[in-house]
């Protein structure tokens, strides 16, 4: 095969043993790589009911048949497992240059199985695996560790590692790279650290086998100079995500005071133009020039690295305008190994709580010292972060006093950085995201805000299904970053061509649209496989944006309507030929080529249900 290298390394950390194997061509083509690989994989070979932290559940970093090549934004990796926090599917994308060492050490994807015996780094060194003990490693943050294993193992050596969050088993502790390209928010990094793992070192020296190198050199350099002569480059090399702050403000969706609002009074100081003025640097993913990190320096005087999510949900959404401080709490955050998105959630709740007089601490909203505290515990487990470093759905279970209407959760995954009171598409992005809620998969909020944004209209579910297809679909199994197509406008058309160089296989937008329903009608087979069945109301965001009107800004008084967003629910299923339960139907498994996965499925559900 070209484009893959058509090698899985599968690693049994419990004995300390690791086999190279060739894998068959159907799972290059039927779900070519990242994501597709990362839920096929975990569909095969976990069993149902696996406890997420048992050393029995797998971790999978997957790399797509692009990736690790010289062409835009290839520097990606996908980590999933089953989710600590949701007990579903669970992935996320990190850009590091181990996604181009693994691919050059030979890998498209690595399995790992067991529990090491002793506090541990895997190293990968070409076809040399080894298992090394670093009881030293243990108890350092994420940039100290990647220096310390540079040190000791070179500089070409490429690092992906967990921080004291994952050691601690954080429910939403994350994996780190390159000092601030994080990844994997539903507990990935919990996953590692409950497998003795401290951190994976990548060095390959192959070189990647492509179809047609000529082609790919081309099309290559052509989509890098399209990049650089897009109208929106210049700004987005100045800001980045960053200007997302002040676009959400206007348009009302900046999540204040745990999502209770849209918009924030001291949006001005968090925004792009304030982190233009402390900026001192850039920071990025392997064979991008598109480089979006913002390198500030923050209240401390240290370096930390700056996005939308992190500063609305580290900033806003916990009322702290101070975009120095919120630096110091996302530095924080990275050197950790937490997640920035779910960390600002639960600080939100805890705040909230406290306010309501469920919490024995006094918490403020908009102090810095006391969300610096809490960050420090939840890492830990102190006090009242023991709590919180379960995860809002568990905080709120646990706290009671009604607070579950307002925890910001959709399937156990913390909200991110959008407020849907007034924005119905998005809130049927995160209902559906396979992950929980995220806004990776739809970010369909930047076309819902200049469209009939109050609506619950089919014209919206048909916008979903196409964003998710190429957001949460191509991009993620071809395991390239989405953002040159989102943010600057390069073309999509030339994702296929790039694909077509790099492998020889022609697909269509039809072929690649069908491998993303592929890949989601299996994930959502896991999820019900894992829950035994399914629920509407996991679809559904909590009870706030529907009960409790904004009282601010522009949009005050919205509300989002349930039985609309009902009515788009059942669109939605029906559009993607899942059954009114949220199931796919046995008919579209089966038309997806996914037959014997519809037969499985079938032992956990009801089947008159499902495909009646
Ligand atoms: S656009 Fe940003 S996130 Fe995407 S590859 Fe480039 S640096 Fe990484």
């Amino acid at each position: 095969m070209s484009g893959w290298t058509g090698t899985i390394l599968y690693v049994d950390l419990g004995k300390g043993k690791s086999i190279a194997d060739r894998y068959p061509r159907e799972l290059a083509y039927g779900f070519i790589g990242g994501r597709g690989f990362a839920v096929k994989l975990l569909w095969d070979l976990l069993k149902p009911g696996t406890s997420p932290l048992s050393p029995e559940n797998l971790l999978i970093l997957a790399a797509g048949p692009l990736t690790g090549l010289p062409v835009p934004s290839s520097g990606k990796l996908v980590i999933a497992s089953k989710s600590p926090l949701t007990g579903g599917y669970g992935d996320g994308s990190i850009g590091t240059h181990a996604a181009v060492q693994m691919r050059r050490a030979g890998y498209d994807a690595i399995v790992l199985k067991g529990r090491a015996e002793n506090r541990s780094i895997l190293v990968v060194d070409d076809d040399r695996v080894e298992l090394v003990d670093a009881e030293d490693y243990w108890g350092l943050s994420t940039s100290e560790v990647e220096r310390r294993v540079k040190e000791d193992y070179g500089g070409d050596v490429a690092v992906v590692s967990i921080g004291p969050a994952g050691e601690n088993l954080v429910k939403y502790a994350n994996v780190v790279s390159q000092g601030g390209r994080a990844g994997g928010r539903p507990g990935m990094g919990a996953v590692m650290g409950s497998k003795n793992l401290k951190a994976l070192v990548f060095r390959g020296s192959s070189e990647i086998p492509v179809a047609d190198k000529q082609a790919l050199k081309r099309e290559a350099s052509e989509a890098y100079r399209r990049i650089t002569e897009l109208p929106n480059y210049g700004f987005w090399r100045r800001q980045g995500t960053m200007a997302t702050v002040e676009w959400s403000q206007e348009n009302s969706v900046l999540p204040c005071m745990n999502f209770r609002e849209g918009v924030f009074e001291e949006a001005e100081a968090i925004g792009g133009f304030a982190m233009e003025k402390i900026k001192v640097g850039q920071r990025g993913c392997p064979y991008c020039n598109a480089t979006c990190g913002n390198l500030v320096e923050d209240s401390t005087g240290s370096v930390s690295e700056l996005d939308y999510e992190n500063v609305a949900m580290l900033g806003a959404n916990i009322a702290l305008g101070d975009l120095e401080k919120v630096a110091t709490l996302n530095r924080m955050a990275d050197e950790l190994g937490l997640d920035a998105i779910s960390l600002g959630n639960a600080i939100g709740f805890a705040f909230e709580a406290s306010e309501r007089h469920l919490l024995d601490e006094k918490l403020e909203w908009g102090s810095f010292e006391d969300a610096k505290t809490l960050v420090e515990d939840i890492a830990y487990r102190r006090g009242l972060g023991a709590l919180l470093a379960e995860g809002v759905r568990y905080a709120s279970l646990k706290l009671g006093g009604g607070s579950k209407r307002w925890a910001m959760y959709v399937k156990g995954l913390e909200i991110s950085g959008y407020d849907c009171h007034s924005a119905p598409g998005m809130a049927l992005a995160y209902g559906t995201s396979p992950i929980g809620a995220h806004h990776k998969d739809a970010w369909i909020i930047s076309w819902e805000v200049k469209t009939d944004r109050r609506s619950y209209s089919g014209e919206k579910v048909d916008k979903l299904i196409e964003l998710q297809r190429i957001r949460g679909g191509l991009f993620e199994f071809l395991t390239l970053c989405r953002l040159p197509w989102v943010e600057l406008g390069l073309e999509l058309e030339r994702y296929p061509r790039l694909l077509h160089a790099a492998t020889g296989l022609r697909l269509g937008f039809d072929k690649l649209f069908e491998v993303a329903d592929r890949i989601y009608c299996l994930i959502r087979a896991f999820w019900v496989r894992e829950y035994g069945g399914w629920s509407i109301e996991l679809d559904y965001p909590p009870d706030r944006w529907f009960e409790e009107p904004t009282r601010k800004g522009p949009c005050r008084g919205s509300t989002l309507d349930r039985e609309g967003y009902g009515s788009m629910l059942q669109l939605y299923y029906a559009r993607r030929g899942w059954s009114p339960q949220g199931i796919p139907r046995r008919s579209t498994m089966e038309r997806l080529g996914l037959t014997s996965e519809a037969e499985e499925l079938s032992r956990y559900v009801n089947i008159p249900l499902w495909d009646s």
